[in-house]
């Protein structure tokens, strides 16, 4: 069933807790058996990633993914936990059950969640406080980033993402979208 990796993490998760002066935070939330996932990393100045911590309400699978998952990314830099993914956290724990796959996104979408959140803060794009932008479950839908364009906005018929062009009306989205700016 579950590997002896996954029971010793889920077990003794690592890295549990808050970070009171972190720089970056992540939130993500699995609607498939609720599981929600706060995490909390600390980069220095030479974008080493010095802390994570992680505050996971969830099933096993769940916990033990977040546990892995902080124990990769700790001391990582900032390109190299980039490329850590939902697939790896999975591998390092030897594997989860199919019906638990869905459990280990949680851990690498919360990490680049967080790096992203740092990241705009250090550029100075963001509001302070990165964790009332919206709540965690809702989120799951967050590939969404054309939201004006998902519907044409002279017919309101349903566009594909991204689309620039209505096929219902002929509309051309974009061009209304840059006269309205
Ligand atoms: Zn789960
Ligand atoms: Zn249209």
């Amino acid at each position: 069933m579950y590997s002896k990796t996954v029971m010793d993490h889920f077990r003794n998760p690592r890295n549990v807790g808050t970070i009171d002066n972190a720089n970056g935070i992540g939130e993500v939330g699995n609607p498939l058996c609720g599981d929600m996932m706060t995490l909390y990393i600390k980069v220095n100045d030479d974008n080493l990633i010095e802390d994570v911590k992680f505050q996971t309400f969830g099933c096993g699978s769940a916990i033990a993914v977040s546990s892995m998952l902080t124990e990769l990314a700790k001391g990582k830099t900032l390109d190299e936990a980039k490329k850590i993914t939902n697939k790896d956290v999975a591998k390092a724990l030897e594997g989860l059950p199919k019906n638990k796959l869905h459990c280990s996104n949680l851990g690498a979408d919360a990490l680049q969640k967080a790096i992203k959140d740092y990241e705009e803060k250090k550029s100075g794009k963001v509001k302070t406080d990165s964790r009332n932008i919206e709540p965690p479950i809702a989120e799951s839908h967050d590939e969404h980033k054309h939201d004006d364009q998902c519907h044409c906005s002279y017919c309101d018929s349903d566009l594909p993402d991204g689309a620039t062009f209505c096929k219902a009306c002929h509309s051309d989205i974009l061009a209304k979208l840059e006269n309205n700016a």
